[in-house]
């Protein structure tokens, strides 16, 4: 039987509109707005086109967005000033810092100068301590976007067998915590596994988030598992015309949805879940901070 497709696009549209209900009722009965401010330092192109895609999403949901886009050699004392600013601002509910920063300026010092409760990227130092000791956190947006849509497809993820491959602070770390949240029995594998194909044979569920196209191929996959692909990379496609480019994900598409039960595609998949995920956090975020009650379904 071939494999589900898990549509991450489908399902973050839900998201949205979902979070806009929220909004509208904050608005209408609480007369809140919930304030999403990015921060943009420099010109890098692809952070352009996200820090776009976020304004422009954050307002369809009803939301206010603030975009403070600041030159690539900005101070760090600046760039504090502006998220202290930010901080104190009781119309802001959600700060997201850009990354990567220009290499003169202190990432981490930077990500925890945004006050813990309004860090909606959920990487503040306090968000991930929480998240490990397993209390109510922000939880970082692509994980969150991953554990929203294998809950969506499985139900319940109790005792099944996660296998998730990176560990970096952004994806890997965050999913293999949520997972064990959820009672998977989880293994974090990376660059020095050894055996990794027996590794992923394992699992249930196998959480692709490496950064190497298509290196996860459909014999390393358990007939039925289900299969999340994080992985965005973009290979030179000469036969699509000149300079285009084409988008595959860390796993091997064909081969894997041969032997998988269920499969998130490359792009339509995990990326659209994590602006939704952003959106979610900090409409979350406003909740908190007027001690309202959560939306239900939008949180770990
Ligand atoms: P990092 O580069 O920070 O981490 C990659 C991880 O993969 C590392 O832990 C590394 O291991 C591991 N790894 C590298 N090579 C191998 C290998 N041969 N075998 C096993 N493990 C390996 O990447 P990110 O976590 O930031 O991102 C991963 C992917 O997800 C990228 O394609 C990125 O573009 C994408 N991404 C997508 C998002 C979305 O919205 N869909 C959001 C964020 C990321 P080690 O630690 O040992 O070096």
């Amino acid at each position: 039987m071939p494999a589900t497709i898990i549509d991450g696009k489908a399902f973050a549209a839900r998201v949205r509109t979902q979070v806009a209900g929220h909004v509208t009722r904050l608005k209408q009965d609480h007369g809140i707005t919930p304030g999403l401010a990015v921060v943009l330092v420099g010109e890098d192109p692809a952070s352009q086109v996200y820090v776009r895609s976020k304004g422009k999403q954050t307002v369809e949901v009803g939301m206010k967005s603030v975009e403070h886009k600041l030159d690539a050699q900005t101070s760090e004392a600046d760039l504090l000033a502006v998220i202290d600013r930010l901080n104190k601002d009781p119309e802001i509910h959600g700060i997201l810092v850009q990354l990567p920063l220009p290499g003169h300026l202190d990432e981490d010092l930077v990500i925890n100068s945004i006050a813990p409760e309004k860090d909606v990227d959920g990487f503040h130092i306090s968000n991930v301590g929480l998240l490990g000791t397993g209390q109510k956190s922000m939880v970082p947006c692509t994980p969150l976007g991953c554990l929203m849509m294998l809950r969506d497809h499985h139900g319940s993820l109790s005792g099944m067998e996660a296998v998730v491959i990176g560990r970096s602070n952004i994806v890997g770390k965050p999913m293999a915590q949520l997972l064990l949240g959820d009672s998977c029995t989880v293994t974090i594998a990376h660059s020095r596994t050894k055996d990794l194909p027996e590794v992923v044979r394992r699992a249930d569920i196998v959480v692709a988030a490496v950064g190497r196209p298509e290196m996860v191929p459909g014999d390393w996959i358990k007939p039925g598992a289900t299969v999340i692909d994080v992985g965005i990379n973009r290979l030179d496609a000469p036969e699509k015309g000149e300079g285009k480019t084409l988008l595959v994900g860390d796993v091997d598409y064909e081969s894997c949805a041969a032997v998988a039960g269920a499969i998130t595609p490359v792009p339509g998949g995990v990326g659209p879940m994590t602006i939704a995920c952003l959106l979610a956090n900090t409409v979350t975020a406003c909740c908190r901070a007027n001690s309202l009650s959560e939306p239900e379904g939008l949180t770990a």
